[in-house]
């Protein structure tokens, strides 16, 4: 018996050996501290618990952390499918994400093994749900260039006074949001036949893409642009 034990290298007890455990964890790939299953054997130190993988235990084990890993990987996408299928439907975060149709419903059954992009993906959403999903809503609707000004955030942008809570956009939209909400607005004059036409058709052109950010649920935002553009319409005579 004593001779399948071996010497612990830190507490020098004749005490190392396989053994099983529960609680334990290892760095794995993107994993600081993953869980080892309950039933792998791991040479620990019976007195002071140090564990020692060779290269013989890491070959030996290596097949059960990859399995750990993936179901890891299933269990987190699970968990944040459900938590984003509040917000938004799976259809449309899969076309947000670039997703096939349907892919996200395979993961959600566990029938595919997600990747650890998209599982990180996920988990960002995740931490603020509504607010993630319009920013990715509005991401993908910018123009190449221009999303990164989104939050860039300068020494003078830091300083500036924050818009008031009822002001009709956030302090921080990018200036490219404001150009697609710009409608004219109404004259205090008698207008011309030939400046109404040029305003409703202005309000109809800009119409079409007040939609692209708008994001099933909805969020302050998205009622903000409804509400501006509505205001707008109801000041114009447009038929
Ligand atoms: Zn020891």
């Amino acid at each position: 018996m004593s001779q399948s034990l071996r010497r612990c290298v830190r507490c020098g007890a004749r005490s190392v050996k396989p053994r099983t455990g529960r609680g334990r964890t290892t760095q794995y790939r993107n994993m600081p501290a993953m869980a080892i299953p309950d039933d792998v054997a791991i040479p620990m130190c019976g007195l002071c618990k140090s564990e020692f993988i060779d290269e013989q235990t890491s070959e030996a084990i290596a097949p059960r952390l990859h399995q750990a890993y993936l179901d890891s990987l299933r269990t987190r996408a699970r968990i944040a499918i459900d938590l984003l299928s509040k917000h938004m439907t799976q259809r449309r975060l899969e076309q947000l994400l670039g997703l096939s149709q349907g892919y996200l419903s395979r993961i959600r059954a566990g029938t595919g093994n997600p990747s650890p992009e998209l599982v990180s993906h996920l988990a960002t959403l995740c931490q603020d749900p509504a607010k993630r999903l319009a920013e990715l809503a509005r991401f993908w609707a910018l123009p190449d260039r221009e999303w990164a000004t989104l939050h860039q955030a300068g020494p003078d942008r830091r300083h500036r006074p924050t818009a008031p809570a009822s002001s009709a956009l956030p302090g921080h939209a990018p200036a490219t949001i404001n150009r697609l909400l710009v409608v004219s607005p109404p004259t205090t004059s008698p207008s011309s036949a030939s400046s109404d036409q040029q305003r409703c058709a202005s309000l109809r052109s800009a119409s079409p893409l007040h939609r692209l950010d708008r994001v099933p649920g909805g969020d302050d935002l998205e009622r903000d642009i409804q509400a501006q553009a509505e205001r707008n319409e109801g000041n114009g005579t447009c038929r």
